[in-house]
């Protein structure tokens, strides 16, 4: 039986590997591509995405990346005709905290000279995010002080908010029209797809990949694999002998139409930086207090938690989301989500847009929650880059940030395996970073790791 051959095999039709596969086939003229997976392009993490991104990061390295994935998002906007709708109202992160220094220093804001950090306690100065127009909303960031301010730029806000840091390059986009754009541009350039699963690798001269479909097994030749499987990514590393320091954490969100209207449209991506005690009634909590597994529930959570309008200004949805789980987990292809969650992540988010207490007695019909995969570094790095393994490329460990970064992952993924020059940030976002001792331990020492 012949076996198929190609130059370039990638594991995984997500968003890091579609976008591997686009800036090969757009940028780098390799098309003899197959990008093989056992499910639809773009189904598995990558449909279970927030769809936010923000240049608000605690490392110049990351917010260099992060940076330039926005760039290479607004050309892709550009030249697209924004299929993709990219806004940009920006992250509010919302605190109750009066000390600005201390507020500037957990979060990473350095006061500069120029005007990235702009101080407001009246709204004469702010350029308020009417317009979701990524074209013209301003850069960096502005600090609102002041309930009166405050109320009167987000009147769903609790009363109790005393600063407000707006980050104005950020907001959202969606991700699958992305993915399924440069999936587009890359198929008409010749990449194949092929719908199978990856049970094995052997490697010599090339390697030979072993795929099943349906029952059936066939092998694929190729010169160069990109691994690009998600939360799998150190399961089909482990199949040519390449341990991956990255484990897997499951995250959720709940969606639903605001029947109600409580949230204005125009509000941005709103993160209720706060530990939070959650909103239960005295009966309630000692109920918890008195449950073993459930007592965690009454007792204060870190904070960050995050809603937002969905669907445009004239849109009814809203997506609510705390990334409060930290237990790593072993990646299931159904991931088990936590019937709880919709209940605690409103209570929690209603500290911040109290409006939404009005769901406290059972949510719209229209509802739907859902979660995946953070497969994760400890430093919340990304892993991309060329391995021990002569021809083997992996792109991934994008943890909750993989739809900003896919266009810059799959740029830096394709240089590496074309050995394009790479940039400045490219050597700290591969393997190769666990080498200097020096760059590890300044991770190690960051109060923030950007996880939202
Ligand atoms: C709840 C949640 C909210 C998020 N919110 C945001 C956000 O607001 N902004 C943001 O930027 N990011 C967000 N993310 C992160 C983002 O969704 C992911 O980082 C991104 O989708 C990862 O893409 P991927 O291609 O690496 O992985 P995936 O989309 O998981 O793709 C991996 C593919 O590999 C395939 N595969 C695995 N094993 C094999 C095998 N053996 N053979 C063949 N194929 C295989 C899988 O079928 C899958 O299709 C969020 C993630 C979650 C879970």
């Amino acid at each position: 039986m012949t076996q198929p051959k190609f130059e370039i095999v990638i594991i995984g039709a997500g968003v890091a590997g579609i976008a591997s596969a686009y800036y090969l086939s757009q940028h780098y003229h390799r098309a003899d591509i197959a990008i093989i997976d056992p499910l639809a392009p773009m189904s598995f993490t990558s449909a279970q995405s927030g769809e936010n991104y923000r240049d608000w990061w605690p490392h110049q390295t990351m917010r260099d990346f992060i940076n330039h994935s926005i760039d290479l998002m607004e050309q892709i906007a550009c030249e697209s005709g924004d299929v993709f709708t990219m806004t940009r109202r920006g992250y509010s992160l919302a605190t109750r905290s009066c000390d600005i220094d201390d507020l500037l220093m957990q979060l990473n804001f350095e006061r500069s000279d120029d005007d990235s950090i702009r101080f407001h306690s009246d709204s004469s100065s702010y350029q308020s995010p009417i317009s979701a127009d990524w074209r013209t909303a301003p850069a960096g960031v502005d600090v609102l002080s002041g309930s009166a301010l405050i109320k009167h730029v987000f009147p769903s806000y609790s009363q109790d908010i005393q600063n407000i840091f707006h980050i104005r390059r950020a907001g959202d986009i969606n991700s699958q029209q992305l993915g399924q754009y440069m999936l587009a541009k890359a198929r008409a350039s010749g990449v194949k797809l092929l719908q199978a699963k990856v049970q094995n690798i052997e490697f010599g001269d090339q390697f030979k990949i072993i795929i099943s479909s349906q029952g059936d097994k066939q092998i694929v030749q190729a010169e160069q694999i990109i691994n690009a499987a998600g939360p799998f990514i150190a399961d089909i590393s482990q199949l040519v002998g390449i341990s991956l320091p990255v484990f897997n954490v499951l995250q959720q969100k709940i969606a639903f139409e605001d029947r109600e209207k409580t949230i204005p449209r125009s509000m941005p991506f709103s993160i209720d930086i706060d530990n939070a005690e959650l909103d239960w009634d005295q009966d309630e909590k000692e109920l918890l207090l008195a449950d073993e597994e459930l007592s965690w529930l009454a007792k204060p959570i870190a904070g960050n938690i995050h809603c937002r309008p969905d669907g445009g200004d004239h849109g009814s949805w809203l997506k609510l989301g705390w990334a409060f789980n930290e237990q790593p987990r072993q990646a299931e292809w159904q991931p088990r989500l936590n019937d709880q969650y919709p209940e605690i992540v409103l209570r929690g988010a209603a500290r911040l847009n109290p409006g939404l207490k009005t769901y406290y007695n059972g949510f719209p019909r229209a509802f739907h929650h859902y979660g995946g995969y953070y497969p994760m570094t400890d430093e919340n790095w990304p892993l991309i880059g060329s391995t021990d393994v002569s021809g083997f490329y992996i792109v991934g460990a994008l943890s909750g940030f993989g739809s900003m970064a896919a266009c810059a992952a799959g740029e830096l993924c394709a240089q590496w395996v074309t050995q394009s020059v790479l940039p400045e940030y490219a050597q700290d976002l591969s393997l190769g970073r666990y080498e200097n001792e020096t760059l590890m331990l300044e991770l190690k020492e960051l109060n923030r790791r950007g996880i939202l």
